[in-house]
């Protein structure tokens, strides 16, 4: 069995090319070409937890898992919060064909799949980047949305100040302007796309400082019980997210504003695969507020680590 690490994963498949593979990988999911049973989540004490991703893909034709520790405090040790493995399996044999590194796996491809998104539903003329978190996924996706759009200024806010600007100086020769802001409001004022990669528990994005025209990307919550977004926020664009079933079940967001009678099961308007093959309309007006809601899809983690192997020599 082929063993593939993170050096591997960075150097086989460039970004750019990343968003195609997992903008494929969503448009056969939404028509029903992967089995793609519900993540499931086992706690482990101290706030972390294993994630357990089954699933099965029939173009390419591979099934596997992702085994993904989440140990949100990682990264005051160096180390990613995302620490795991993608077990990629023959379908015609059943036989286990490659264990591909995980972190680097999850952090291209979630990148990849706003991007994707971005690339969609985002006003063709977006020159205004707002990122909200400054961690791994902050670090993803700058480069990933400068593949898509012709962003001229960056802002980037994060809960530690220092952080932000950290961001802005190590990114500063990627954009010609990138700056820290001191408030999420200040980032979002004036943005065209709004990417949330934090992993606060709860809201950090208002829907009262939306503007029109914005695309919304949120990335950083991904269990039922956390949320970026306010009700307000929610109710306020055209929804899409990466699976029915998924966000139905795991998108806090959607769930506590559906709890809470804001938007009604209908203000989903559908999965972005959809988007993507065109079957479903994505923005429909410049002053349309768009949403993506990203939860990670087994999908994405199987069909790009499957790409790298078979790039390798
Ligand atoms: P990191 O730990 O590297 O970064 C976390 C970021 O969130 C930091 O900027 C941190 O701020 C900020 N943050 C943490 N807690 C809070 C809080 N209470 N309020 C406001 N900001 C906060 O994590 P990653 O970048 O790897 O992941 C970010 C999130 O994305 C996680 O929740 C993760 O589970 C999720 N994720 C989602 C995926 C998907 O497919 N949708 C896939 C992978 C990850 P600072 O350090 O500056 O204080």
């Amino acid at each position: 069995m082929r063993q593939i690490s993170a050096e591997e994963v960075y150097a086989a498949l460039p970004i750019g090319e990343c968003i195609d593979v997992v903008a494929k990988a969503m448009v056969a999911v939404s028509r029903g070409q992967a089995v793609l049973p519900l993540r499931s989540l086992m706690p482990l004490g101290s706030g972390n937890a294993m994630g357990i991703m089954p699933g099965g893909l029939s173009s390419p034709a591979v099934h596997g898992i992702k085994l993904v520790s989440l140990y949100p405090r990682n990264p005051e040790r160096g180390l990613s919060s995302h620490q795991g493995v993608i077990l990629l399996f023959d379908t015609e044999t059943g036989r286990p064909i490659a264990a591909v590194d995980g972190a680097s796996v999850t952090a291209q491809r979630t990148a990849a799949a706003s991007a994707a998104a971005t690339r969609a539903l985002a006003r063709k003329d977006a020159r205004v980047l707002a990122i909200l978190g400054a961690g791994e996924q902050a670090e993803h996706h700058l480069p990933a949305h400068l593949a898509v759009r012709a962003f001229e200024e960056v802002r980037v806010w994060t809960r530690t100040f220092a952080n932000a600007q950290a961001f802005a100086a190590r990114h500063a020769h990627s954009v010609r302007s990138i700056r820290a802001v001191a408030s999420a409001q200040e980032a979002v004022a004036g943005a065209d796309v709004v990417v949330t990669v934090t992993a606060s528990p709860t809201a950090i994005l208002r829907g009262e400082w939306l503007q029109p025209g914005q695309h919304v990307n949120l990335v950083g919550a991904s269990v039922a019980s956390a949320r970026e977004i306010d009700d307000a926020g929610v109710a306020r664009g055209r929804f899409f997210v990466d699976t029915l079933a998924g966000a139905k079940a795991q998108a806090g967001e959607y769930i506590d504003a559906l709890n809470a009678g804001v938007i009604t099961e209908g203000h989903i308007l559908g999965e972005i695969g959809r988007v993507y093959d065109r079957s479903l309309a994505g923005r429909l007006r410049d002053d349309d507020v768009t949403i993506y809601k990203s939860l990670g899809v087994a999908a994405q983690d199987l069909a790009v680590a499957y790409e790298i192997l078979s790039r390798l020599p």
